[in-house]
C-alpha cells in the first residue's frame, strides 16, 4: 500500500547535508507502489524527484512535489558463456552490490567499489571511475517509461551512455525511472590497471599491475578513493561537482599555447578533455570558502557544505567558479550534479 509523508525532511537524504523539506514523500519498495506514486503526484499536481542515495543532487530549496525513494531490494544471478548475468534492483546499494559480487569471484566491477548511491542511479551519468564505466558492464535497464505509461526494457546501447552522460540525463530526462539493472560480469580474474594512478600506487605496493587480482585492485582503489576524497560525514559533499570540459582541438591548442603545462587528455573523437580540478585550481579556488560552503583544500572540484549552508550557498559558490573559470581561460564548466 502506498504510504505518504508530508513535509519531511531531506536532510538525511543527500549526501552535500543542505537543509530542505519535501512536500510529500514515499519509500517504493515494488512496481506497484511506484504505479501508486505516479498516479498520487498527477492527481494532486505535483512535480516528482526520483530519488536513490542522494549523492548527486543538489537541492536549491525545499521541494515543492513529491520524492519518490527507491527502495526496492533484490539480486538474482544466471550463468552465461564465461560469467554471470545479474539483475539487480534499483535501490540495492551500489557499493554493497560490488563488494558481493567480490565475494561470488564475479568481476568486471572492481574499480567503481566506494562510489555512493543507488543501482538504479548508476545508468543515469554512467558512473565512472579509475579508467572503467558502467557501459563496460551494462547490458540493460528496465523501467517505467512515463511518456508511454509502461513498462520496457531498454538495451545498455539505447542508453545512449557517454561520460557522466546517458539518455537519462537527456531525451529521458524525467520519464523513465529504472526499477531494474541487468549486468554482465567475468568468472575470469582479469583486472583492468591502464588508470595511470591506479597502475602507480599497485607499483608502489609490490603488485605487477599485468598480473594482479580483481580484489586487490577494488583494495588498491578503496584506498586511493579514503586518502583523497573528504568523509562525506565530516565535510558533506556530492563528489566531483564539475564535469571534465570537452574542447575542440584547436581550442585546446590554443590553449596550450598560453598555458603549456595545462593538464589534456586527447579523445577517440577528435575532442581534447581538460581536467576541471586543474581549471578550478588555477583560478586559485582550491581551500577558498563563501560563506558556509567552500572548495575542498585538496580536491579543487569537491564543493563542501562546512556550516549547513543551503543549496543557493552552493550554487553561488558555483556560479563564482564558472565564471572565474570561463574568464581566464574561455572554456564553460558544466555541473555535474543535478540541481532541483
Ligand atoms: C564522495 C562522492 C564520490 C563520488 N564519486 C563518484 C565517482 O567516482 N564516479 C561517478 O561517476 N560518480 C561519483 N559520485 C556521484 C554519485 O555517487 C553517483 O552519480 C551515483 O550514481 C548517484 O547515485 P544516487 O543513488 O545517490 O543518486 P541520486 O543523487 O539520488 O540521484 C541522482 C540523479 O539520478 C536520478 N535517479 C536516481 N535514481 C533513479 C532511478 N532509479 N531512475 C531514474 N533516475 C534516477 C535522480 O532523479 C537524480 O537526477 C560521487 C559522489 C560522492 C558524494
Amino acid at each position: 500500500m502506498l504510504e505518504i509523508a508530508k513535509n519531511v525532511s531531506l536532510l538525511d537524504h543527500n549526501t552535500l547535508g543542505v537543509t530542505a523539506q519535501t512536500y510529500a514523500y514515499s519509500a517504493i519498495d515494488s512496481d506497484g507502489a511506484l504505479r501508486d506514486a505516479l498516479q498520487y503526484a498527477e492527481q494532486h499536481g505535483l512535480p516528482s524527484l526520483v530519488l536513490g542515495g542522494g549523492s548527486n543532487i543538489v537541492l536549491s530549496d525545499d521541494f515543492p512535489g513529491l520524492v519518490i525513494h527507491m527502495r526496492q531490494r533484490g539480486i538474482s544471478a544466471s550463468t552465461i558463456d564465461g560469467g554471470v548475468a545479474l539483475r539487480v534492483a534499483a535501490g540495492e546499494n551500489w557499493d554493497a552490490l560490488l563488494r558481493y559480487c567480490l565475494d561470488q569471484g564475479w568481476y568486471g566491477l572492481e574499480n567503481l567499489i566506494a562510489i555512493p548511491g543507488s543501482v538504479g542511479a548508476a545508468p543515469v551519468q554512467n558512473i565512472g571511475a579509475y579508467g572503467v564505466e558502467l557501459s563496460q558492464c551494462l547490458a540493460w535497464v528496465e523501467g517505467w517509461d512515463r511518456r508511454l505509461g509502461e513498462r520496457r526494457r531498454l538495451s545498455a546501447e539505447q542508453c545512449q551512455l557517454a561520460y557522466r552522460d546517458s539518455i537519462f540525463k537527456g531525451a529521458l530526462r524525467d520519464q523513465f525511472i529504472i526499477t531494474e539493472v541487468g549486468l554482465h560480469l567475468r568468472h575470469r580474474a582479469q583486472a583492468n590497471t591502464e588508470y595511470p594512478a591506479l597502475r602507480q600506487f599497485l607499483i608502489e605496493h609490490g603488485e605487477s599491475p599485468e598480473e594482479v587480482h580483481p580484489r586487490v585492485v577494488a583494495q588498491a582503489v578503496a584506498a586511493i578513493r579514503a586518502a583523497k576524497l573528504p568523509d562525506l560525514h565530516a565535510e558533506p559533499n556530492a563528489g566531483s561537482f564539475f564535469k571534465n570540459p570537452l574542447v575542440s582541438a584547436d581550442a585546446a591548442t590554443q590553449l596550450l599555447i598560453d598555458f603549456p603545462e595545462m593538464a589534456h587528455w586527447p579523445m577517440p573523437d577528435g575532442q581534447v578533455k581538460l581536467a576541471a580540478a586543474w581549471l578550478v585550481d588555477q583560478c586559485g579556488w582550491k581551500g577558498r570558502r563563501l560563506g558556509p560552503v567552500g572548495v575542498h583544500p585538496k580536491q579543487a572540484i569537491v564543493l563542501v557544505n562546512y556550516q549547513q549552508g543551503r543549496g543557493e550557498d552552493i550554487l553561488a559558490l558555483a556560479d563564482a567558479i564558472i565564471g572565474d573559470v570561463a574568464q581566464r581561460f574561455g572554456v564553460q564548466l558544466a555541473i555535474e550534479p543535478r540541481v532541483y
